[in-house]
């Protein structure tokens, strides 16, 4: 956990360290909000909430009046705190439930995104926290259309000890997955991880196989949650899949993968207003525990160093 820290903050401070010596400068004219706005914009916070923020702060500052470095460095803390929201549910939901029969049933977590994103590894590090936790975990290889991905998905899965139900290359996604639940189930599995296509050529294309992963599942019971994977180097364009995929299914959570190469941590804040679902866990990196939940306080504390 402290070396994610260590990372977050050398991909993140240009962001907060920017703001901070912009706004430790003595005289705050039109030209400097303008530079503050310029950094938020860059470092992908969107356009309403950089507005937003810059409000708060010219006024908090006029306020304030004569400020010392200490006062301006909390100041932007908390105001980057209340921007990044301190009261979601970031909780990974992976409570199994009981079945009409009585029996106990695994949660359902069903990933999603565009290919390339980091889907099949953030699946694979999500099973390896939970086994490290102490929990079964079967894995559903449901993005069939990617050649390698169910290769990558039981490599993942033999690591970490978790085992991957899978299809012929080319079969139907939805099948693969109401397999892996179905194993689960059989085998009183803790958690069904799924990992699923993520093609986009068409909304309706999409919106066929995915809803059809979804309805499939269903049949055998809720599902618990849906991660949308999002590369966090895609910037504004990532931000447009993001929206097609929550007009699809109803996504629970971010996973936020990447944050790692990119120093455009903003796009934490323009994805939260965007989708009304809170980044629950970041990728900080290509090895197995790269992974990290999201904590709101760590993330603004790498900001500004
Ligand atoms: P998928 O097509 O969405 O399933 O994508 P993959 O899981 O195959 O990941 C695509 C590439 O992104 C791989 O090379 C991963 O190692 C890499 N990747 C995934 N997550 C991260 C991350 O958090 N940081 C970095 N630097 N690379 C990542």
């Amino acid at each position: 956990l402290v070396r994610l820290r260590a990372r977050l903050a050398r991909s993140q401070n240009t962001l907060g360290r920017g703001l901070l010596t912009l706004l430790s400068r003595e005289r705050l004219d039109d030209e400097t909000w303008d530079e503050i706005e310029d950094t938020l914009l860059t470092a992908d916070v969107g356009v309403g909430p950089t507005q937003e923020l810059v409000g708060r702060l010219r006024e908090r500052v006029r306020v304030l009046g004569t400020r010392t470095p200490e006062e301006l460095r909390a100041l932007l803390r908390e105001e980057l705190l209340a921007l990044v929201g301190t009261d979601l549910d970031r909780a990974v939901h992976t409570e199994g439930g009981v079945s009409e029969s009585g029996e106990e049933r695994p949660a359902v977590v069903l990933v999603v995104g565009v290919n390339g994103t980091g889907k099949t590894t953030t699946t694979g590090k999500l099973a390896r926290v939970l086994v490290a936790d102490g929990r079964s975990v079967v894995l559903g290889a449901a993005d069939t259309f990617r050649a390698a991905a169910a290769d990558q998905l039981q490599t993942w899965g033999q690591r970490v000890g978790a085992r991957t139900v899978r299809g012929p290359e080319g079969g139907d996604p939805a099948s693969v997955a109401f397999d892996a639940v179905r194993e689960g189930i059989a085998e009183g599995a803790d958690v069904v991880l799924v990992d699923t296509a993520g093609r986009l050529h068409t909304k309706a294309g999409l919106m066929d196989e995915l809803g059809k992963v979804k309805r499939v599942v269903e049949k055998q019971g809720p599902v618990n949650e849906v991660l949308l994977v999002l590369d966090a180097t895609t910037g504004q364009n990532g931000l447009v899949q993001a929206r097609v995929f929550a007009e699809v299914v109803d996504v629970t959570g971010i996973a936020l993968t990447k944050l790692d190469g990119t120093a455009k941590g903003g796009i934490v804040v323009a994805v939260q207003r965007e989708l009304g679902v809170p980044v629950k866990l970041v990728g900080l990196g290509e090895g197995p525990d790269d992974l990290a939940p999201f904590d709101p306080e760590a993330f603004v504390d790498a900001l500004i160093g």
